[in-house]
C-alpha cells in the first residue's frame, strides 16, 4: 500500500499536467497551516534565472543536474484574497538575498502551486541546542537583514518564527519564507480612524474612568477586535492586547523571542494555550507594574488576581540563567556543551561576569532587551538592531 505522502505526490504529478511537464516531485518536506510543501526537480530550467542570482556559491543545489525547487501547494480552502496577497508579497519583495524569491505560480482548477527555489536548511529543532554563540549572531543578523528589507518596503511579515526562517548553519545563510499572513503597514491617518471605530469602548478615557474601580459589570461594549494572525508564543504584547494599529515592530518582538530561545536553549520558549495565558507568561517575566504600563499605552487597563504574579520584573538574563540551570540539573546537555557557554558567565541574579564570553553576552543581552521591549515605540527597528554593537564585526 502506498503511504499517504506517496499518494499525494502521485496526485500532484498526475492530476496537475503543468506540474508533471515541468517538475519531478521528489518528497514532501513541509506541512504548514495553509499548505503542503514538496521538494522537486526543475526539469525545464524555469528556475535557473532566479536561482542563479539568489544562491550562494556554497549551495549544494548548484551542483545538482536539475535545480531543486520547493512546490508550495496551497490548501484549496484558502481564500483567493489570501493566496493573491501571498503571491503579490513574494513578487514585490524579490531582490534580497534573505527573502525567498518566487520562480513561478501554477493553477489547475481551484488548486494553486507556488514554485520557489529549494532552500537547503536545517530543522531548528536540530540546532537550537548547540548553535555556538557566533552562530546565534549570524542567525540573528540574517533574520534582521530580511526584516530590514521588508520593513523598509512597509511590509509586516506577521509570522516570524523558526519554521518560517530557513537557516543553514553550514553556509550561514538564512532565508525568510511564508508571506501568507503578511500585510502592508497601515497609513497612520487611517489607523487613527480605525482606532476610534474598532476599539469601541476600550479607549484611553475608559481606562482612566475605570481605574481603581475594577471591571465594569454587565459590560455590553463590543469586544475589541484586531488582527491577531501569527503564532502562539511569538505574538508581541500589542498583538495580545488586540491593538488595532500594529506596526512592523511586531516582527521585531518575534525576532527577540527567537534570540531568547537560542540563548536559553529552549524551544518553544513560551508555551501558552491562548492570548490570556501568553499575557500571564509575559507578566511572570516583566511584572504586573510594567504590564499595566504597556496596556495603558494601548488604552487598556490590566488587572489580575493571580497570586503568583507580582510587580517584580526579572531581567531576561536572569530568566535565561534559570532556564539553563534547569537543563544542567536534568543533565540534558553534555558537560562541555556550548549551551553552557552562556550559563558559565551568568549568576543567579542575571548579572554577567567580565570574562571574554561574559563581555560578549552582555552585548547580546542588551540587544535582547531592546528587541523584547514592551513598548513598541521604544522597541528597536530592524536597522537599529543591525547597527547594535552585537553585530560590530559584520561591519554595517
Ligand atoms: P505554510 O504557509 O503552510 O506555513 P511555509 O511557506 O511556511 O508554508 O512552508 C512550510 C514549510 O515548508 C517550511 O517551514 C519549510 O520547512 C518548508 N519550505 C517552505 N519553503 C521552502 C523552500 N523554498 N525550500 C525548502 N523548504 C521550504
Ligand atoms: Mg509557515
Amino acid at each position: 500500500a502506498l503511504r499517504i505522502e506517496d499518494e499525494e505526490i502521485m496526485e500532484l504529478q498526475n492530476k496537475f499536467h503543468v506540474i508533471s511537464r515541468r517538475y519531478k516531485v521528489l518528497e514532501k518536506i513541509g506541512e504548514g497551516t495553509f499548505s503542503s510543501v514538496y521538494k522537486a526537480e526543475d526539469l525545464v530550467g524555469i528556475s535557473n534565472k532566479v536561482i542563479k542570482i539568489h544562491r550562494s556559491k556554497h549551495d549544494i543545489t548548484s551542483r545538482k543536474k536539475f535545480p531543486l525547487v520547493a512546490l508550495k501547494k496551497i490548501y484549496v480552502t484558502s481564500s483567493p484574497q489570501r493566496i493573491y496577497s501571498e503571491l503579490k508579497f513574494l513578487y514585490n519583495l524579490s531582490g534580497c538575498r534573505n527573502i525567498i524569491p518566487i520562480v513561478d505560480a501554477v493553477r489547475f482548477e481551484d488548486q494553486i502551486v507556488i514554485v520557489l527555489p529549494y532552500c537547503e536548511h536545517a530543522d531548528y529543532r536540530d540546532y537550537y541546542r548547540d548553535l555556538p554563540f557566533n552562530g546565534i549572531k549570524i542567525y540573528m543578523y540574517e533574520l534582521l537583514s530580511a526584516l530590514s528589507f521588508i520593513h523598509d518596503r512597509g511590509v509586516i511579515h506577521r509570522d516570524v518564527k523558526p519554521n518560517n526562517f530557513l537557516f543553514n548553519p553550514a553556509t550561514r545563510r538564512g532565508v525568510l519564507v511564508d508571506f501568507g499572513l503578511a500585510e502592508k503597514v497601515r497609513d497612520p491617518h487611517e489607523h487613527k480612524y480605525t482606532c476610534a471605530c474598532i476599539s469601541g469602548g476600550l479607549s484611553l478615557s475608559d481606562y482612566t474612568d475605570n481605574e481603581g474601580k475594577g471591571y465594569p459589570k454587565d459590560d455590553d461594549r463590543p469586544a475589541r477586535r484586531a488582527n491577531r494572525a501569527g503564532t502562539r508564543g511569538f505574538r508581541a504584547p500589542e498583538v495580545l492586547l488586540k491593538c488595532p494599529n500594529q506596526t512592523t515592530k511586531i516582527d521585531i518582538w518575534s525576532a527577540g523571542v527567537i534570540l531568547l530561545s537560542l540563548l536559553a536553549r529552549r524551544f518553544p520558549f513560551f508555551d501558552s494555550n491562548d492570548d490570556v495565558d501568553a499575557l500571564v507568561e509575559l507578566t511572570t517575566i516583566f511584572g504586573v507594574h510594567l504590564m499595566k504600563h504597556c496596556a495603558a499605552l494601548h488604552g487598556l487597563g490590566f488587572e489580575t488576581n493571580l497570586p503568583t504574579l507580582n510587580d517584580n520584573s526579572r531581567s531576561l538574563s536572569e530568566i535565561v540563567f534559570y532556564a539553563l540551570n534547569i537543563e544542567k540539573e536534568a543533565n540534558t546537555f553534555p558537560e562541555d556543551s556550548v549551551a553552557f557557554d552562556t550559563l558559565n558567565c551568568l549568576s543567579d541574579d542575571g548579572s554577567v561576569d567580565d570574562s571574554e564570553m561574559g563581555v560578549k553576552h552582555k552585548v547580546g543581552f542588551h540587544l535582547l532587551k531592546c528587541l523584547m521591549e514592551l513598548n513598541y515605540s521604544k522597541r528597536y527597528s530592524a536597522d537599529e538592531a543591525l547597527s547594535h554593537k552585537f553585530f560590530e564585526e559584520f561591519g554595517r
